[in-house]
């Protein structure tokens, strides 16, 4: 009998031909069934937008924050869940809800002003669990010890944007905090709580970065052991500044070949119990200008599997604790 490649696939953390630690498997070995994330928009804003740290924002950064496929921010967290919930019921018989507060910097806000919000989506029916985006500089002492009491209540998860380890790449993209606020901000959210998991989002493609420099980001990423990896690849979107950095010609845009190599380089850093829960960018179809490839998101991981096979590697081959 011709074996296949889930039956050749060496990688423990897969039930699947997939080669590294999925989203997907990580929610059908925890909850037991499907959940749904929810993005929700509840009208903060970023510490590099206000002025308090910089302005403008980071130069990729759509106009909603990140938070393109959330409701309209006017209204309440129970109405953007009801709403989402309705367009997607076909999808969602059943299924555990996972409330998203997405878009901006969702730890942003007076303590109070949290906590409505948390609490609201937290009591909607149906909820395993919520994820909270936001900034490694922008997590004050109240807020990490209200996250670690959810973090007993359910099972939570903070996605930090860090996007490269690099400070130079940092600077121009206008995140307006260095990679050592990033990592103070980690290690006192693992401090408030060991229950709280931690997602740290990663950018490809970053103007001026090299092969090496995208490795030495997923090598440190790898050396935190955080629970969760998000990859990205860089959007350039309409009505950003990085959009007249792209039409100037002032930096190249990575092919999807470049992507794939650099990507499954990456995954074969990153520990084996780390959930890859992206390993590709999902940008607003409309305002996107390039990499025009990233739109066909299943080719993307199709590309990548292919790529993990033909090199006979998996998650974590070239980890080393
Ligand atoms: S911190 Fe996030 S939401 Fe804020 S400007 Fe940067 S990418 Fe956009």
């Amino acid at each position: 009998m011709k074996l296949t490649q889930k039956d050749k696939n060496p990688f423990v953390y897969s039930d699947s031909n997939k080669r590294f630690h999925t989203y997907d498997y990580y929610i059908k070995h925890k909850f037991g069934k499907k959940c749904a994330k929810i993005p929700l928009d509840c009208g903060f804003t970023c510490p590099n937008i206000d002025g308090t740290a910089g302005y403008g924002g980071c130069i990729y950064c759509s106009d909603r924050g990140s938070g393109d496929f959330a409701a309209e921010s006017s209204l309440s967290v129970k109405e953007q869940i009801d709403k989402t919930r309705t367009v997607m019921e076909h999808k969602w018989k059943n299924c555990g809800l996972i409330p998203y507060f997405q878009a901006h910097t969702n730890t942003y806000a007076p303590l109070d002003v949290l906590k409505e919000k948390y609490e609201e989506a937290l009591s909607y029916p149906d909820v395993a669990g919520l994820n909270i985006a936001t900034r490694a500089d922008a997590l004050p002492d109240d807020v990490c010890e209200y996250l670690g009491e959810i973090a007993e209540r359910t099972v939570l998860t903070v996605e930090l944007g860090l996007q490269t380890v690099h400070d130079g790449t940092a600077k121009l993209i206008n995140r307006c905090h260095t990679t050592e606020d990033f990592l103070k901000g980690y290690q006192k959210l693992r401090k408030a709580s060991g229950k709280i998991n931690i997602c740290v989002h990663i950018i490809n493609g970053l103007p001026y970065e090299t092969y090496d420099m995208m490795i030495e980001t997923a090598e440190f990423v790898a050396r935190l052991e955080p629970e969760f990896v998000k990859i990205h690849s860089l959007h350039v979107l309409k009505g950003t500044p990085l959009e007249k950095m792209y039409i100037d010609g002032k930096f190249n845009i990575l092919s999807l070949e470049e992507y794939v190599d650099i990507t499954a380089c990456q995954i074969e850093r990153l520990p084996p119990e780390t959930v890859v829960a992206r390993v590709t960018g999902d940008g607003d179809k409309n305002a996107l200008i390039a990499p025009t490839w990233s739109l066909k998101k299943t080719c993307v991981i199709n590309e990548i599997d292919k790529e993990l096979y033909k090199r006979d590697t998996y998650q974590g081959k070239l980890f080393c604790r």
